[in-house]
């Protein structure tokens, strides 16, 4: 072990001993052994990995191996496919509130570690986070899927690039109904040309649009839409839950 480590957890140890750290899910001590930072392995139960029969389009779970969900076939996407970690609901759905709402960036590692039990495999792509309006960055102070973004580059070795902007404001597309969320969101995003070329990002490039959550997929859609009118041939999409 080295030094730098030895100093690095003596340094946890001492913090967790001044401030204890409890599961988000149920409240309960975690002990030094818990694999995650702030999921005890009682709740860590609970979360519905999409890791095998999902949608090739869309990542819905439950989809027999190889076919594509209903939805999926009335309708086509810009990206190829989405990728999400888990299903919406109970501590799942608890750990993007907390990062998003109460900045949880103390949360980030154990999403590195949702994404291993997830057994996502990046491959060699840019993570381009989806864009918040600079009003509700300010607002929020920073954006919930550049934190994701930078930390999965951090675990997977990819390049992050905030390849897209938003050029209007939309409202929240939480409470929205389907419809309401494609109209709410279509031309709302465009490619920052100056941030592509300083970055060197290539049309040829694979590029992996980066979210929290995947609802009707209208965000994503809107983001696809104009890197592939952009240029670029291969767009896909990764959130962390599919509600
Ligand atoms: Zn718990
Ligand atoms: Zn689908």
């Amino acid at each position: 072990m080295s030094g730098k480590s030895i100093f690095r957890d003596a340094g946890r140890h001492f913090l967790d001993f001044l401030f204890p750290r409890t599961c988000l899910g149920c409240g309960s001590a975690l002990g030094k052994k818990s694999t995650y930072c702030y999921i005890c392995p009682d709740c860590l139960r609970e979360i519905e990995w999409i890791h095998n029969h999902f949608c090739p389009r869309c990542g819905a779970p439950d989809v027999e191996n190889g076919d594509v969900c209903d939805e999926c076939e009335k309708k086509t996407f810009s990206f190829r496919r989405n990728r999400s970690l888990y299903v919406y609901s109970g501590l799942g759905r608890q750990v993007i509130h907390e990062l998003k709402y109460r900045n949880g960036r103390h949360l980030l590692p154990d999403i590195g570690r949702m994404a291993n039990e997830a057994r996502l495999d990046l491959g060699n792509t840019v993570l381009v986070p989806v864009p918040l309006h600079w009003w509700r960055r300010w607002l929020r102070g920073f954006n919930q899927s550049e934190l994701i973004c930078g930390h999965l580059a951090k675990i997977y070795g990819c390049k992050v690039c905030p390849l897209l902007c938003r050029n209007r404001h939309t409202r929240r597309q939480f409470g929205l109904g389907a419809r309401a969320r494609w109209r709410n969101v279509g031309n709302a995003f465009q490619v920052n040309e100056r941030v592509r070329a300083k970055m060197k990002i290539a049309k040829n490039f694979k590029i992996t649009l980066v979210d929290d959550i995947f609802t009707t997929g209208a965000t994503m859609e809107a983001c696809a839409k104009v890197l592939v009118a952009a240029g670029f041939g291969h767009v896909e999409a990764l959130t962390l839950a599919r509600a």
